[in-house]
């Protein structure tokens, strides 16, 4: 392993993450990148999805993020994320009843205004993200 490199999840409330990993993949808006030790700089803002990483002894762990930016420098990775989960930490139940909501929204959405459509797809993706990240068989 060449070395690792620092990742940073932070929502305005808490820092979610902040550990070293050998690799770190996100949903960026333009499609998903991963990031290496020595990567090009860059940033980007995100779409809802998981961000996956390898701890430095390998472990697999999957973290939910929606809304946001992630910059890459060549030895950290930071996300400034709306909201973030790691995946231990997604209410099943509560994402369940979002989806539930988002989807009786939509179902009923041919009154309303266009906004509304927006938001309540947006929810609807973020309960189904959530609920796919949690679904994950291997732990973390
Ligand atoms: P809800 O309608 O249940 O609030 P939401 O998608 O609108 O869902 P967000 O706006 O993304 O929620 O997040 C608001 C806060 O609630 C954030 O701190 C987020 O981490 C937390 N949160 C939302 N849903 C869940 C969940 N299913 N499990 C754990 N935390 C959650």
């Amino acid at each position: 392993m060449a070395g690792t490199i620092k990742l940073e999840i932070v929502t305005p409330e808490r820092v979610v993450v902040s550990e070293e990993a050998q690799i770190v993949t996100a949903p960026g808006t333009l499609g998903e990148f991963g990031v290496l030790i020595g990567h090009t700089p860059f940033l980007t803002a995100l779409q809802t999805g998981a961000v996956r990483y390898l701890d430095p002894q390998g472990g697999e762990h999957f973290v939910f993020v929606s809304g946001g930016f992630a910059e890459a420098l060549p030895d950290r990775v930071t996300v400034l994320a709306e909201s973030a989960e790691r995946r231990r930490d997604i209410d099943v139940e509560r994402a369940r009843a979002a989806l539930e909501r988002a989807q009786k929204r939509l179902a009923e959405q041919r009154s309303r205004e266009a906004v509304d459509f927006a938001r309540a797809q947006a929810a609807l993706q973020r309960a189904l993200v959530r609920l796919k990240i949690a679904e994950k068989s291997r732990p973390q």
